[in-house]
């Protein structure tokens, strides 16, 4: 598999950014208190993200983390010298090159833009100087970083253990919930990088899951049209997986409350010591 590096310049060319700051899509960062996310999103600048780019080269320094609005990275391990298998994706609901907080320097896995979109993005020393004054936003990295390992293990079983049918689903599946998008720009090679086999492999694969009529193709998009019964020819990982997120998400609902209620009580004292 052939990668291309982004120039830098191109990734510095920056999105137009309209007027005031726009409330962000990345669930990690909606997942902030309020005072966290009004300190940290003007330090982040909005980007491109550009479809069969690498974000993040495995064995090069992390120099960016990139939190993901719009679109669809695979996060890739070297199978040999020539391939690589996708081990999990990031949409909008994850950030790449967050393991920089575990103190690793480089990255040990491949990021590849599968899906084009945009992502919030800062450097990782402006990260390190305003890291221990956001608590919220330490535990956020932390917990994605849980997940995605829980997440790519359960990747790694279903690869050797599940019909190209139903992981085919199962991905489908994960591409939908990542991406908020109501049609993927997905290709039958993209399919084929994703769950490592060959295209005529995944051409058979594609063409029985649209006969079964749970997505229509239309101008190089597909558009689930039927998630229930995709669902039902998922393998059960999809279902193992998007458990593993929703004890996440409620976990993030749960503490932004706690925070939130934390703020109101003190508040609340300082006014009676005042009074
Ligand atoms: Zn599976």
């Amino acid at each position: 598999m052939g990668f291309v590096r982004i120039p830098t310049q191109q990734l510095d060319a920056g999105l137009p950014f309209p007027g005031e700051i726009e409330p962000p899509r990345n669930a990690l960062l909606r997942s902030l208190p309020a005072d966290e996310l009004a300190r940290f999103m003007p330090l982040l600048e909005r980007v491109p993200l550009v479809p069969r780019r690498v974000l993040q080269h495995a064995g090069l320094p992390i120099e960016h983390l990139f939190f993901i609005e719009d679109g669809l990275v695979s996060v890739l391990a070297k199978v040999d010298e020539r391939s690589a298998a996708e081990v999990w994706l990031i949409g909008r609901d994850g950030v790449v090159g967050g393991t920089i907080l575990l103190g690793g320097e480089t990255s040990d896995l491949t990021h590849f833009v599968q899906i084009g979109g945009s992502a919030w993005r800062i450097g990782v020393e402006e990260l390190h100087r305003v890291a221990p004054e956001l608590p919220s936003l330490r535990d956020a990295l932390k917990g994605y970083l849980h997940v995605s390992l829980m997440q790519s293990s359960q990747s790694a079983a279903c690869s050797l253990r599940h019909a190209l049918l139903p992981r085919l689903a199962r991905w489908l599946l994960m591409a939908h919930d990542r991406s908020d998008m109501s049609g993927l720009p997905i290709t039958q090679d993209l399919l084929a990088r994703s769950l490592g086999v060959r295209r005529p492999t995944v051409s058979c694969a594609f063409k029985d899951l649209e006969a079964q009529g749970v997505f229509v193709k239309t101008r190089g998009m597909i558009r689930i049209v039927n998630r229930p019964r995709l669902e039902r020819i998922a393998c059960r990982c999809y279902s193992i997986m998007r458990t593993q997120r929703d004890k996440w998400e409620h976990s993030k609902a749960k503490r932004k409350l706690f925070v939130a209620l934390s703020a109101f009580v003190a508040a609340i004292e300082a006014e009676l010591l005042a009074s």
